[in-house]
């Protein structure tokens, strides 16, 4: 029977860790990653101590850090949680395929993941033109035109390391106007190489082996054919809170819902903290704070339990 179990890799989860590993839990560290969504990232400038660093970087600071609890806390990496369980006398099973742990608390901080389009042609050409991380991807367009789905900082940001490599970017924007910092938009919205299509959808993703084109649609119901190679798909993230299954209460979205005092879930000894609960603001130092306040609060809960 563990004291608690923590399920994730990111920022959140890390932060988790340690605090338990400090409170002296009996802890299990369930994580198919260490490091979290912003690997990706070439240069993070407000992880707080470091005026720039890698994403890369970030990620194998965490996991050195957590490794460094190594005979604290019981590491499950690389694992997959599947699945959470309440038992009769108040305990918890989390499920790694068939592996059954017992445990008397968690704290889930599996994050979020790209949201995708949704549209014909956006599955057959995924990873042969549609692609969903610009950090990751853009040096692969060099010389090619492109669109970019999405307004919001996200997409902007795309637009921005697309500028170093492509010819042309479309940049697709539902609503009319850009939702994204304004910093950021100066910086793209009178350059000649980008063209902002407000008022629009993507409809179809377009091609025979690779990504041709896509048809677009506008608020009026007009259609309209681009000839582009890549399609970049920015349009936020998805939850991963699939494995709570109906164990705790989600928003419309599904983010688990917290107490934003003490992280506590709709499940009295479940707790969430990071980018998968419905927290306003998705940021590293967000996700460390939130663990903290998670893990503190999971330890009163196990005390008095
Ligand atoms: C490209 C990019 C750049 C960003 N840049 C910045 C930045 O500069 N500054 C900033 O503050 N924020 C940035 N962010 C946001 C930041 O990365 C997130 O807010 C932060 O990573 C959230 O941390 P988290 O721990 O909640 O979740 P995540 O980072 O999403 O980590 C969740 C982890 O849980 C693992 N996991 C999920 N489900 C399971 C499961 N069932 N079993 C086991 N493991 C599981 C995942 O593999 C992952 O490792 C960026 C995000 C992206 C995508």
């Amino acid at each position: 029977m563990y004291d608690i179990i923590i399920i994730g890799g990111g920022p959140a989860a890390v932060a988790v860790g340690v605090y338990a590993a400090r409170k002296k839990m009996k802890t299990a560290f369930v994580a198919d990653q260490i490091g979290g969504q912003s690997i990706v990232s070439d240069g993070i400038e407000n992880w707080i101590g470091e005026i720039n660093i890698a994403g890369p970087i970030l990620a194998k600071k965490l996991k050195d850090h957590i490794e460094n609890y190594k005979d604290e806390i019981e590491m499950r990496f690389p694992a997959r949680a599947d699945k959470i369980e309440k038992n009769e006398d108040g305990t918890f099973s989390v499920f790694i395929g068939e592996e059954k742990l017992k445990t008397k608390t968690i704290v889930v901080c599996t994050g979020g993941r790209h949201r995708k389009l949704g549209v014909l042609g956006e599955e057959k050409f995924n990873g042969r033109g549609v692609v969903y991380c610009a950090t990751c991807d853009a040096p692969f367009f060099k010389e090619k035109d492109v669109v970019v789905v999405g307004g919001g900082n996200s997409g902007l940001e795309a637009v921005v390391d697309l500028l170093k490599y492509a010819d042309k970017i479309y940049l697709i924007a539902r609503n009319g106007k850009l939702r994204g910092d304004s910093v950021t938009q100066e910086e793209i919205i009178d350059n000649e190489k980008v063209e902002i299509i407000y008022h629009s959808e993507v409809q179809e993703v377009l091609g025979d082996k690779m990504v041709e084109g896509v048809k677009i649609k506008n608020l009026d119901g007009d259609e309209k054919l681009i000839d582009v190679q890549g399609v970049f798909v920015e349009i936020g993230s998805v939850p991963n809170s699939e494995i709570v299954g109906e164990l705790v209460d989600l928003d419309e979205w599904g983010n688990i819902k917290i107490d934003f005092k003490n992280q506590a879930t709709s499940c009295e000894g479940v707790f969430a903290a990071g980018d998968v609960t419905d927290t306003i603001f998705r940021q590293n130092n967000i996700a460390v704070g939130d663990g903290i306040k998670a893990l503190l609060s999971a330890y009163d809960f196990m005390k008095k339990n």
